[in-house]
């Protein structure tokens, strides 16, 4: 790989230190390994509010629901859009929360931007320049997901488009890529996790839920992402997971997602963070 072509987002050397994006208390990038918790979408007040709070008590410190679902079939649910949105203000004030949440296309973007404290691009979204450049300018954080069949090198370069428009604050997301295999939802790259650290000066976290697709699955590959050096978790928990409205299969309880915080320190310590 060129590091040449993402002069940006490279890491200039193993030595320096890396870039810390601040989104509310929490800086990712920085020692200590942040959790990013809460439901695939957002379905009612009272839904949100129960998940805001199991987050906060396994410790997560940035709450995340999708407003604008980036569906694969038409025919599933959509999100409760804008309604979504405020509900996850209301619930982040309450809770004392930042919120981060996906804008679908460039057009959404200023009213994502008016509710959130960080925008996440989407699997499906993170070649779409456009919106990679409308995100750049509404300046808050960005959570960029690698694209599910991208390599590293057009993650980084999607990265560096954000950085070139001008917003620092990227912070990458490793959520599995497509292979052969079918067992799981995706294949988390572990190793790309590892790579990430050294190619670039950004953050990395993990999203062991859509990587995996499967509840079962979550904690171990959670542990492993912390193990290779990623910045924090993104993990979809739900206070009813079996009744979700999308991805019922990998969400978290509360109860599984405070035994995922408890082991993600665990690992954090050994590895010399917190
Ligand atoms: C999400 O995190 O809400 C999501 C839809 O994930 P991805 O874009 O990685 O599929
Ligand atoms: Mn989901």
């Amino acid at each position: 790989m060129n590091a040449a072509a993402f002069p940006l987002a490279a890491r200039e050397a193993e030595t320096k230190s890396g870039t810390v994006v601040q989104i509310g208390e929490a800086a990712v990038g920085g020692t200590e390994v942040v959790l990013v918790a809460g439901p695939c979408s957002v379905e009612s007040p009272e839904q949100l509010r129960a998940a805001a709070r199991a987050a906060r008590a396994a410790g997560a410190t940035i709450l995340r629901g999708g407003a604008f679902k980036p569906r694969t079939s038409p025919y599933s649910f959509q999100g409760l859009g804008e309604e979504g949105l405020a509900l996850l203000r209301a619930v982040g004030d309450e809770t004392g929360l930042p919120v981060v949440t996906e804008a679908l296309e460039p057009a959404q973007v200023p009213l994502v931007a008016a509710y959130a404290d960080a925008i996440q691009i989407g699997s499906r979204n993170m070649h779409v320049t456009p919106l990679l450049r409308a995100v750049a300018a509404a300046g808050l954080p960005v959570l960029l997901k690698r694209g599910m069949s991208a390599t590293l090198e057009e993650f980084l370069l999607a990265a560096e488009t954000i950085l070139l428009a001008g917003n620092e604050r990227v912070v990458l997301c490793e959520r599995g890529i497509r292979t052969f295999d079918s067992y799981t939802r995706n294949c988390l790259d572990v190793g790309g996790i590892a790579a990430l650290k050294q190619l670039t000066h950004l953050p990395v976290v993990a999203d062991p839920s859509h990587a995996t697709g499967r509840r079962e699955l979550v904690v171990a590959t959670a542990l492993a992402s912390v193990a290779a050096g990623a910045d924090g978790l993104m993990v979809e928990a739900h206070p009813d997971p079996a009744s979700a409205r999308s991805d019922a299969d990998q969400q978290l309880s509360p109860e599984e997602l405070v035994d995922l915080a408890e082991r993600m320190r665990k690992v954090a310590r050994a590895i010399g963070r917190s």
